[in-house]
């Protein structure tokens, strides 16, 4: 399995979302993962679930548990959707989310 098969299982990633590149500082004990999503990519407005055009986005970087000894960071432009039904709605993002009644993410 390539590592970004594993990072890309490990958070959950589903499609638009993709790796876009990794960082890893080892003096700095450091690990940064950069999520993007193509241009022009439709997302679930969060209310109804229908497919909506993005309105705008915004870059949001989140702390995840240590990756062994090594801080692990995962930053994307999170988008806004206009949604017909519901208007401007935020996207969410499947490596925030809970699945064990504990977040492995917390936004910083
Ligand atoms: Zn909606």
């Amino acid at each position: 399995m390539r590592t970004e098969d594993l990072f890309h299982k490990a958070l959950s990633l589903a499609p638009p979302w993709e790796i876009a590149r990794f960082q890893f500082e080892a003096r700095q004990h450091r690990l940064d993962i950069s999520l993007t999503a193509p241009e022009g990519s439709a997302f679930a407005c969060p209310q109804c679930g229908a497919a909506c055009a993005v309105h705008d986005s915004a870059e949001k970087t989140w702390r995840h548990l240590d990756f062994f000894q090594y801080q692990a960071f995962i930053t994307a432009r999170v988008p806004r959707v206009l949604c017909p039904s519901h208007g401007i709605q935020p996207v969410e993002v499947p490596w925030a989310r809970s699945t064990s009644g504990t977040r492995a993410f917390v936004r910083v």
